[in-house]
This record gives structure tokens, sequence and C-alpha cells, in this order.
């Protein structure tokens, strides 16, 4: 896979990609990253990116000028477009979902916006908007790496073990089962014996119970998606009465009312 990052700073990308599973990941010849400067694509002496925006208003506006340049250059090198994604926290927010679905392109390009925003036209070159989530960032260089991580590390051979990633918190649609290691008691707290047993489906058991535990108490709206048998539903409506309400319950209330506004929501 190749990853191009526009950026004001590529320097910010230099400790992130040069450490832990990114670094191996490249040096595997798993993925190719490469920065592009967008100052590169100014004419200008001052090599000016930003100016104000029409109709008045504070801050600065992104201009369309550098980073349509910079985009056709890369189209020009390749032949074709990557998929574009734009940083923006008024995009899809990011998750697992999203880094499986970009894992699976062969190139990817990353625009970085910085200032108040964007000119609008910006928007046309991208084939997805994308924001980590609800807040407001200096610029979209930290979201880019976060997004990047979280697709990297899906690559496979990019991770040590290779169902390591399968495990992790909402690949299945449930949280991560707990975790222990070495030493069997610490502090008094210790290990679950069944994890000490080495009996492998007990264990694969115990675990798959803890994920809907505590999927079921931290965070009830993955259970709407999640592939659940009749079995593991019957186990949560038994420990926390009322999860799945009925069929009549208000849109949102509970599981069943939520996967019901959902398909209702879709028509
Ligand atoms: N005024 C803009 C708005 O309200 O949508 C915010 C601009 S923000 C200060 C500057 C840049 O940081 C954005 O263009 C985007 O590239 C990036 N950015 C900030 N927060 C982000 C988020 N939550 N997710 C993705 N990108 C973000």
């Amino acid at each position: 896979m190749k990853i191009t990052i526009l950026t004001l700073f590529p320097e910010m990308f230099t400790g992130p990609f040069s450490c832990s599973i990114i670094k191996r990941a490249a040096e595997k010849g798993l993925v190719e990253l490469e920065t592009v400067n967008l100052r590169d694509f100014t004419k200008d002496r001052h090599r000016t990116v930003d100016d104000t925006p029409y109709g008045g208003g504070p801050g600065m506006v992104l201009k369309p000028e550098p980073v349509f340049e910079a985009v056709e250059t890369i189209i020009g090198k390749k032949g074709r477009k990557p998929y574009t994604v734009l940083t923006t926290p008024q995009g899809e927010v990011f998750r697992q979902q999203i880094a499986t679905e970009l894992a699976g392109k062969e190139e990817l390009l990353f625009i970085c916006g910085h200032y108040e925003g964007y000119d609008e036209r910006i928007r046309t070159l991208a084939d997805r908007e994308l924001s980590i989530g609800d807040y407001v960032l200096t610029g979209g260089e930290l979201p880019a790496m976060v997004m990047i991580d979280a697709v990297v590390r899906l690559l496979p051979g990019a991770l040590g073990a290779p169902e390591a990633a399968s495990n992790d918190s909402f690949s299945a649609g449930l949280l991560d089962y707990p975790q222990y290691t070495k030493p069997a008691v610490y502090k008094g707290l210790v290990v679950p014996d069944v994890l000490l047993s080495g009996h492998h489906q007990q264990i694969a058991a115990w675990r798959r119970r803890e994920a809907l535990l505590r999927t079921a108490e931290r965070r009830r709206d993955l259970l709407v998606q999640a592939d659940l048998s009749r079995e593991e539903r019957a186990f949560l409506a038994e420990k926390f009465p009322g999860l799945y309400g009925s069929e009549d319950a208000p849109a949102g209330r509970t599981l069943r009312g939520r996967a019901r506004g959902k398909r209702e929501e879709k028509g």
C-alpha cells in the first residue's frame, strides 16, 4: 500500500512514522509513506497557502490552488487518483470498519487542513471526508496519523501475531475481553483461575462472555450491530434486565428500540 499525505507540516510525521508497527511495516515493504509539502505548490515568494475569507470573518482559509496543484501532480505521477481522504471535523466519524475499508485500498491520499478551514472547492477532491471525533484540532496532521496507524496495523503481516487485530475491540463488533499477564497475583489482585487452567475451550468461552458483559456495560450502542447468538442474547438479557426491552420500546431506549429506530431511519 502507498500512502501520501498532503500537509503544511511534514516534520510532524517523522516521529510517529519512525517507531513501532508503522516503522516495521514500512521496513517490510507493506506500506510506503510519503509526505508532500503543500507550500511546494505555491508560486509566490512568501509561499502563501492561505488567504482571508470572502464575506469577512475571523481567521484564514486554505487556498484551493496549492491543494489542487499538489493533487494533480500526484495523479500525473501515478497515472491515477489515489483514494482521497479529507480530514475535517465535519466528516463521517472514523471507526474500525472504515479502517478496514481503507486497508483494502492500494493507494491512499490524506489531505490535512489548517487555519479556519478549507476553501469549499477543495472538498470536490475528496472521496471521503473523515473526522476523528467531535472536537476541533489545529490541523489535520494528528487525525491523519491516527487513521494511518489504525489502517497500517490491519495490513497482513504488520502485527507480530496474524490474528492479533481480529481480537481487538470493535473488530467483531464488541469491546475486547480483559487481558492479564504474569504474575498471577499482584498486590492481592488475582488472575481469574480459568486463564491459568490451560483449557482452551473454557478460556475462549470466558473471553467471549467477558467481551459481551464489558460491551453491555460500557457500549450498549455496539450491541445493536453485533452478531450474537440466541444464547448470548439470552445471557445478556438475564444479566441486564430490560436491555432488550420489547418491540414497542421507544426508539433509542432499549436495544430493540434502537434497532427498530435504525430500521426506521433506513426506511
Ligand atoms: N473551522 C473548521 C470547522 O469548524 O469545521 C475547523 C478547522 S480546524 C481548526 C483546521 C483543520 O484541522 C481542519 O481543516 C481539519 O483538517 C483538521 N481537523 C480539526 N479537527 C479535526 C477532527 N476532529 N477530525 C479531523 N480533522 C480535524
